[in-house]
């Protein structure tokens, strides 16, 4: 039999995806959405859906027998990942490279079930430097504002930032910070931080407080399940394909024929199918969107897609550091896993960086200040096909974390000289103050302009769009979803006015 067709295909429900498939829905489209991860809203035996990062299990890991988290140690002691059993379509992913391991959400609602709902808007001179041929004004006035509103965008009372024990821990550091003459910042964020106030008052169940963030979030956080994904059901044109992965596409016609695996939770494949679109729509996050186009290129399914597919990756400057506190400078044994604060020096001409105030919650004192920097670095790596895994291969060497790790030290060395504290280097392998061989923000393998044309149409190939962050260039200067929202509205309303409107 024929393989089933549908109008729109989008592959992911991640940032780019979800607004894509609303967008396609509202204007009538029937669009079916293809996640290889699962819809997390099932109960576990402890009545949750996630489990915490203090005792992780099973839903913690995308297929590991242990947990996989940004911190190695904890005191030099081997405490912080957990064997977690049999290997489990779990929600966090660290897919591993020679010399970087590259975190990524797997479920319905992609990175928004692990992130840390930090929801920042770039500089606005960043952004024209990063994207120069997409129009600013449109994006200020109109699609950043829009992406803002819909992803549930809010801010902590400033009163209450003031006062709580739970953000003792950003007090202290912006304390610290503008001892040493550094600026700090508020950060919005998609936590409903009203939430978070019932919480410390017990009023709620406690999610931001229970230690849950990277594993997904029980309550308070406005993942996209909750928000576009939510709105795009609500439209009556599209479904959801859950634990399916595509793997290959091929032409046909005036549309796409995309191949599909299905597994059950354990991993084991159930069925292999295809299906056939007019529009197919790449929203499976930058790794798994250039992966699908490189394979397409180097298998001759789709031999003559742009030579530019796999270049210009980065990792927005991903740094993390953590500094030791003196003992009259407890960061409190209660803290928040949603960031409020950051330090900002992106205006230093030599060594910009935006660091966030990261808590350490593991439910006693730590003295320990620690931080996620977003620094400017402008070395980009580059993937390949492998033919013997069918996987893309990351090609980024050891050096090109230098500079990350060298704007970062630039401003913690100050902010250490200035309070007269020390690095923590019990945290990361080999004695490390600095860990720039992880990142939570990967960005580009399929530029805007390079890779496809302005709005995300994949070169010489009609009805092929790229929706998500691999469309940008390897940096952004702050976290990436609002841009990634923001950019994938901009370019769906073109999409839809000019080149869906007679289907
Ligand atoms: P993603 O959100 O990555 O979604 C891609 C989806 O596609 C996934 O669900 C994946 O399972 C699915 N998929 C992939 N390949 C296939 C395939 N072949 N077939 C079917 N499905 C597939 N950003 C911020 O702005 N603020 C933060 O505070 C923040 N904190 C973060 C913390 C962590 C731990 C992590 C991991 C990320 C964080 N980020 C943060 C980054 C942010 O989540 C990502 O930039 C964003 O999710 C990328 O959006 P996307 O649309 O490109 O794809």
């Amino acid at each position: 039999a024929a393989p089933p067709y549908v109008p729109a295909l989008v592959v992911g429900t991640g940032y780019g995806a979800a607004v894509t498939a609303l967008r396609l829905g509202a204007a009538g489209i029937k669009t079916t959405m293809i996640e290889m991860g699962q819809l997390w809203t099932t109960p576990g035996k402890d009545g949750k859906v996630f489990c915490s990062t203090l005792s992780p299990d099973r839903r913690s890991m995308w297929f590991n027998r242990k947990t996989k988290a940004p911190l190695d140690t904890f005191l030099w002691l081997d405490v912080v990942n957990r064997d977690i059993g049999t290997p489990y379509a779990g929600v966090l992913d660290r897919i591993d490279f020679p010399n970087m391991g590259v975190y990524v959400g797997r479920g319905v609602g992609g990175g928004s079930l692990v992130n840390g709902g930090m929801a920042p808007t770039p500089q606005r001179a960043y952004f024209e430097k990063m994207l120069p041929q997409v129009d600013a004004d449109a994006m200020y006035k109109r699609y950043f504002p829009l992406a803002r509103r819909m992803l549930g965008v809010n801010s902590i009372d400033p009163h209450y930032l003031e006062k709580t024990p739970i953000y003792k821990f950003a007090r202290v550091s912006r304390r610290h910070a503008h001892q040493a003459g550094f600026k700090t910042t508020v950060i919005p964020n998609v936590y409903d931080f009203k939430y978070l106030q019932r919480e410390e008052k017990k009023q709620v169940p406690r999610s931001a407080l229970a230690g849950e963030v990277i594993y997904g979030n029980n309550h308070g956080k406005q993942s996209l399940d909750k928000t576009y994904l939510a709105d795009a059901l609500g439209t009556g044109n599209v479904t959801i394909r859950t634990l399916t992965r595509v793997t290959t596409i091929h032409q046909q016609g005036k549309g796409y024929l995309v191949g599909l695996e299905q597994i059950d939770a354990w991993g084991k494949v159930i069925r292999r199918s295809e299906i056939s679109c007019g529009s197919l729509f790449l929203g499976a996050g930058s790794v798994g969107t250039t992966e699908l186009l490189l394979r397409a290129r180097e298998t001759g399914t789709l031999p003559d897609l742009p030579a530019a597919i796999g270049a210009g990756w980065g990792t927005n400057g991903n740094v993390m550091t953590a500094r030791a506190n003196h003992l009259w400078d407890p960061t409190g044994s209660l803290q928040s896993t949603i960031p409020t604060l950051a330090i900002d020096n992106w205006n230093h001409p030599k060594y910009p960086s935006f660091a966030e105030i990261a808590p350490l919650p593991v439910g006693i004192e730590t003295f320990a200040s620690l931080y996620l920097a977003i620094t400017v670095n402008p070395e980009r790596g580059r993937f390949t096909y492998n033919h013997n895994t069918d996987r893309a291969d990351l090609h980024w060497g050891a050096h090109q974390s230098t500079p990350s790790i060298r704007s970062a030290q630039f401003l913690f060395d100050k902010i250490n000289k200035a309070i007269g504290t020390t690095y923590r280097r019990d945290l990361f392998t080999g004695n490390r103050a600095f860990a720039a061989d992880f990142c939570y923000h990967p960005l580009g393998g399929a530029l805007l302009g390079k890779a496809t044309d302005n709005y995300g149409r994949v070169r010489n190939h009609p009805g092929l769009y790229v929706t998500d962050s691999s469309l940008i260039p390897g940096s952004l200067g702050v976290n990436p979803f609002v841009t990634i929202t923001a950019l994938a509205e901009r370019n769906i309303a073109q999409v839809l006015a000019s080149d869906l409107k007679r289907r």
